[in-house]
């Protein structure tokens, strides 16, 4: 955050006026705050690279390769996940095992190709087993999320799972709380509609007629755009 940015906060506070500053759930040091500032000037090269070469959570010892994100960078549609599995990690690409195929029925089926949308991950790093990604490693990765959503400008986001949920709107609640309501990200106020993440769908295919109701809520935003 520039000085003037940091006194104007500073000065809105006192007035108690709310400052809406991303933070995510666990986040907390003035470091990672001053990381955070710098990624939030980065355009796309310089944030691409950052990401790549990024050590700032133990994650980097143990990945293939960063997954950065991928389609068009002046989407309509961003689609947000949770973090690279194990094919993704090893081809660099998100969503591009068996959730990943589903995602992309999940899109055919209301004439969306992964082309046409951007697909970004929570973490750009792989935890390993598939585990969880801790408060910790949110923190250090979210940054870039941040930014990549501030660069495309989408006009929805849709979060798939409860991950990807919980650290784009800082809450607890739960999946089945979540599910069917609106709500906004960022100051924007980007219109962000929640669905089941494809690979609980694979685990849960009973579930599969909520997220149509979800993705219907997608087609006919994203139709009203035409
Ligand atoms: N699950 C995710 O959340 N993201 C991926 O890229 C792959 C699986």
């Amino acid at each position: 955050m520039t000085t003037t940015k940091k006194k104007r906060n500073r000065y809105l506070k006192a007035m108690e006026v709310d400052v809406w500053t991303p933070r995510p759930v666990g986040a907390s040091s003035l470091v990672e705050e001053d990381r955070a500032s710098g990624i939030a000037h980065m355009g796309w090269k310089e944030l691409e690279t950052a990401v790549a070469k990024c050590t700032a959570c133990p994650l980097h010892k143990s990945r293939t390769q960063t997954v950065f994100g991928i389609g068009n960078r002046k989407a309509d549609l961003l689609v947000v996940g949770e973090a690279p599995g194990a094919n993704e990690d090893k081809q660099g690409e998100p969503f591009v095992g068996r959730a990943g195929k589903l995602l992309n029925s999940m899109l055919q089926a209301i004439n969306l190709s992964r082309e046409q949308i951007y697909i970004a991950n929570v973490l750009k790093s792989r935890p390993p087993n598939n585990r969880d990604p801790s408060p910790e490693e949110v923190a250090a990765c979210i940054p870039f999320l941040w930014r990549q959503i501030e660069l495309i400008k989408p006009k929805l986001i849709l979060a798939v799972g409860r991950i990807a949920a919980r650290y784009l709107l800082n809450t607890d609640e739960s999946m089945g709380a979540l599910r069917g309501r609106e709500f906004t990200y960022g100051p924007a106020k980007t219109p962000l509609i929640i669905t089941y993440h494809p690979a609980y769908l694979l685990r849960a295919p009973n579930e599969k007629r909520k997220a149509w109701e979800d993705l219907k809520r997608v087609a006919k935003f994203i139709g009203q755009l035409k």
